[in-house]
């Protein structure tokens, strides 16, 4: 029988693009999700921030974010999600929320508009519905719509300037405030404290329109939804209802270019390839997990002829003026030559520096200072491969 989407959703329309198997099993098959950690942390995040922000507006709040209060929520987000576990997760979130606290410095209750507003638009024969995390009103005629992502690795550019989701954001926005002359679009990416912004022009509206209509059309009519192994397989909520996936585990190949001047065969059994060798190594740390437990239990291992046991690595590093000290005495060169040779400053700990500066300047002029001390960084390059699936609506 044929599918008809009873609605359409970023949500539904990305995971068909992602994998049509997982569509199919999620929504038509209506097969239960067994969502993996980032995502249930994610969504955990998400809601102590809709409930942080709630109260700002329902107890007409201005000032700095109440910290202890988010902690607070965060932890009863934590007790009601069953699935999270582990003091490294939880200390992300407290992390995270710690940040965003700082981050926002005064808010005041009349500048945010709306939280997890949900929203219709009818594009084509299809009502597309979702909810937007957040609203700022900037002035009389600016708002802002914030999206909150707790992804690890940053969107590119081109990725922030082309997303379909706020696309619909800008729509539905558009449609919901029909004062504001402009509307701004930022991702919040919360682990990195970073705000990524974009605009639309009427022209990428009208595109983003008419690809949601084409993407809905093209799923009613699919006489199949094939599995498209991906990257990402080990994050997916139906991986454990996927044969595809369940062979992949296995090490199933099903493409091999023998005739490697066939460039499409080539770039095909690349990613089955790349995504089988991510599954692979994420199935290690899980089983690296499972041993890992039973020897922090029992001490060593032994398994199938394996021994397994923990071992513990030196990290060196010296301390800075004692060490430099040193050397200008014993190597006899001029301390400014003896630094040339050896200083250099740790990215990581000048990050962490930048950040903690944060909490006891203003947000300005820390940026300030980051800009400066990027004007002194010396950069070298190097090329890396890079594979992005490029989204075709095809028949
Ligand atoms: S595990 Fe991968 S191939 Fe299988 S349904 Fe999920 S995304 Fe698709």
């Amino acid at each position: 029988m044929a599918f008809t989407n009873d609605h359409l959703s970023f949500s539904r329309l990305s995971r068909y693009e992602q994998c049509p198997l997982a569509f199919r099993l999620h929504y038509i098959d209506r097969l239960e999700a067994a969502p993996g950690l980032p995502l249930l942390f994610g969504k955990a995040i998400h809601a102590t921030l809709e409930d942080l922000l709630r109260e700002v507006l329902t107890l007409k709040l201005d000032g700095p974010l109440n910290e202890a209060r988010a902690l607070d929520l965060w932890s009863k987000q934590w007790m009601r999600e069953g699935g999270l576990h582990g003091i490294d997760v939880f200390q992300e979130g407290v992390s995270i929320l710690r940040d965003f606290c700082r981050d926002e410095g005064i808010v005041r209750h009349e500048s945010v508009l709306d939280i997890e507003r949900p929203f219709e638009l009818q594009i084509g024969r299809f009502l597309v519905v979702g909810a937007l995390d957040r609203v700022n009103a900037l002035d009389a005629e600016t708002i802002e719509i914030v999206d909150y992502k707790s992804n690890r690795v940053l969107f590119t550019r081109a990725e922030v300037d082309s997303s379909l989701q706020m696309s619909l954001y800008q729509l539905a926005a558009e449609k919901l405030w029909p004062w504001a002359k402009t509307i701004r679009l930022t991702f919040q990416m919360l682990r990195h404290s970073i705000r990524m912004e974009t605009t639309r022009s009427r022209e990428q509206l009208e595109t983003a329109k008419a690809y949601v209509a084409a993407l809905g059309e093209q799923i009613e009519s699919a006489a199949e939804f094939p599995p498209r192994l991906n990257a990402n397989c080990s994050y997916c909520d139906h991986k454990l209802q996927c044969p595809t996936y369940a062979e992949a585990l296995k090490g199933k190949r099903y493409v091999v270019a023998e005739n490697l001047a066939d460039l499409a065969l080539v770039a095909k059994e690349r990613e089955e390839v790349a995504a089988i060798a991510k599954l692979a190594y994420s199935r290690k740390g899980e089983l690296e997990e499972v041993l890992r437990a039973r020897i922090e239990k029992d001490g060593e291992v032994q398994a199938a002829g394996h021994k397994y046991s923990l071992f513990t690595i030196a990290n060196t590093t010296y301390p800075f003026e004692a060490t430099v000290e040193r050397l200008v005495e014993g190597s006899g060169l001029a301390r400014d030559e003896v630094l040339r040779k050896v200083a250099v400053i740790d990215k990581g700990a000048l990050e962490d520096l930048l950040k903690e500066s944060r909490k006891r300047l203003p947000r300005a002029q820390v940026a300030m200072l980051r800009a400066d001390v990027e004007t002194l960084a010396e950069r070298t390059f190097s090329q890396r491969f890079s594979s992005k699936a490029s989204k075709e609506v095809s028949s």
